[in-house]
């Protein structure tokens, strides 16, 4: 039977599930992933960052924002051919998702034309297509969706009672604002939240009570682990306990039965086993082989390499026109073994401050 969709979680129910024993919450949640999902098959997107630092925004985890001195060079927003080209290789590198990043408070209107293009030839690809702007009017997420944008990323980052220490330029009633207009639009909504910013116990539930009480929920919901990057004003803060990671994972895959669960920023810092174990706990979408906005990403081939090893496919996507195609691209891939000079890594450290909107 399918485990029923809940929106009138409490933090208090959700603080019940965290503290199960490992085993138990563990089981609990792979159970309610094999009633959604195939539990050998993971999603796959590539996040190109199109536009890049100078960012108005304080968010104290974000490189990309002016007010830190991150060392990050500020990029215009990349031309339209640029970014289709890079769209061509995350597609023969076997994304069936390519989303799309700038470092925003919100998209101008002089920039609109250039990003429904994108969105255009993008999809016209045969690829998902996802963008993460900032915060977006009723108007503007209209015309994205009518361009065909499949996915907006606005993440909540944490709870509304930790919001205040992390970001002042906007609020939680923003984030949940733009989130609406999303959904008005009709697209599908790509939101979740970064962990070890020094947030409670019951933050984190809390941000995990705010995706689950959205209804709809959140159809792809990013679980970060923030990136310390040095010149913001989190680079100190104390390292994530592992296991309080993937209970988190396990939490999330519980509450939102049906949403794909990614493991977003900070994956390359988890090693292979902690990463099987994320999966085991119902993540089941990775961004692959390119820079996370601004962090680096695990690399490609140990991606490959971990799926060959624990008998993980990449999830196809039904819109793909040629299936086989694609499957053939994916096991040449995985025998490839050199980077792409195109994409650079979103889980992975780097030397000087990448990630953006959330980290997605
Ligand atoms: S997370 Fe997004 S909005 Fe915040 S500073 Fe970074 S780029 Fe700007």
């Amino acid at each position: 039977m399918e485990a029923q969709i809940r929106h009138t979680w409490s933090v208090e129910q959700v603080n019940a599930l965290f503290a199960l024993p490992f085993n138990d919450l563990l089981f609990q949640a792979q159970s309610v992933h094999r009633q959604h999902f195939d539990a050998n098959e993971v999603q796959v997107s590539t996040l190109l960052s199109i536009k890049t630092g100078a960012c108005p925004e304080d968010c104290k985890y974000c490189p990309q924002s002016a007010r830190y001195q991150t060392g990050l060079e500020a990029e215009a927003l990349l031309e339209v051919e640029k970014v289709l080209e890079r769209a061509r290789e995350a597609k023969a590198n076997g994304s069936s998702r390519f989303c799309m990043g700038a470092a925003w408070r919100n998209p101008r209107e002089r920039d609109m034309p250039y990003l429904l293009q994108m969105v255009q030839e993008v999809k016209s690809m045969g690829m998902e297509t996802c963008m993460t702007l900032g915060m977006l009017t009723a108007e503007q997420a209209s015309r994205l969706a009518d361009a065909g944008l499949d996915y907006y990323n606005h993440n909540l980052d944490t709870s509304p009672e930790f919001y205040g220490d992390i970001i002042t330029t906007r609020t939680y009633q923003d984030r949940l604002n733009t989130l609406a207009h999303v959904r008005q639009a009709g697209m599908k909504i790509c939101s979740g939240g970064i962990i070890g910013m020094g947030e409670s116990a019951n933050d984190r539930a809390g941000l995990l009570v705010q995706l689950a009480n959205l209804s709809p929920q959140p159809e792809s919901v990013p679980i970060n682990m923030l990136v310390k990057v040095k010149g913001t004003p989190l680079e100190d803060q104390a390292e994530v306990d592992p296991f309080d990671f993937i209970r988190i994972i396990a939490v999330a895959r519980i509450l939102m039965p049906r949403s794909h669960v990614r493991l977003s920023a900070g994956r390359e810092q988890m090693n292979d086993q902690m990463q099987a174990l994320c999966f085991m706990a119902g993540a089941n979408s990775i961004f692959y082989g390119c820079k996370l906005l601004t962090t680096p990403n695990s690399d490609e081939s140990r991606d490959m390499q971990l799926f060959r090893r624990l008998g993980i496919r990449p999830e196809q996507r039904t819109q793909k026109p040629d299936l086989m195609h694609e499957q053939a691209i994916r096991e040449a891939v995985m025998e490839k073994q050199e980077e792409s000079e195109l994409f650079y890594d979103a889980s992975k450290p780097r030397s000087s401050a990448q990630v953006s909107h959330s980290d997605v």
